[in-house]
């Protein structure tokens, strides 16, 4: 049977929608076992690969010249990208030093430059194409689930 591809990325923020989506398999895993192939999810297990995904749930804002290099790597690599929780689709709460002032600002701008961040921390939205969001910090369990189901249709899974 075919199964959807999917991959689970997180990029800046605290990994509260990936673990999200471990809690809804606590529930769903013996449903979903024969619909979904969990290619990519670095907490769930240690062989990973990211070719030629169906689709990519992808949680975090973009910090880094490294994320942004990334994502732009996942994009390529998947038919859809979904963000997961607010910080993938507006870059709150990890966005806080977006709203630093001056001397706070000079005072992380040497750490800022080692690691390559950027400017500011910005949503997926404003560095790939982003096709789909499931709101909530973290992201709400019933909007994931929804939104799951309506991939696997979409795709002719089920
Ligand atoms: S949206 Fe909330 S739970 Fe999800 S990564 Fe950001 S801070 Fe964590």
């Amino acid at each position: 049977m075919q199964r959807l591809k999917v991959g689970i990325f997180s990029f800046t923020g605290d990994e509260g929608c990936v673990i999200t989506f471990l809690e809804i398999l606590n529930y769903k895993f013996f449903e979903w076992r024969d619909l979904v192939d969990i290619r990519y999810c670095k907490t769930l297990k240690s062989k990973n690969r990211m070719e030629g995904l169906d689709v990519a749930f992808v949680e975090g804002a973009i910090s880094s010249e490294k994320e942004a290099k990334r994502v732009k790597e996942i994009r390529r690599n998947c038919r859809k990208l979904i963000s997961i929780g607010s910080c993938a689709i507006d870059g709150s709460p990890s966005n806080h030093r977006n709203f630093f002032d001056k001397a706070r600002m000079k005072e992380i701008r040497p750490v800022m430059k080692k690691f390559r961040h950027l400017k500011k921390v910005v949503p997926l939205k404003d560095i790939v194409k982003v096709d789909g969001e499931v709101p909530g910090c973290p992201m709400l369990e019933d909007a994931f689930v929804k939104c799951l189901e309506a991939e696997l249709k979409e795709f002719g899974v089920v």
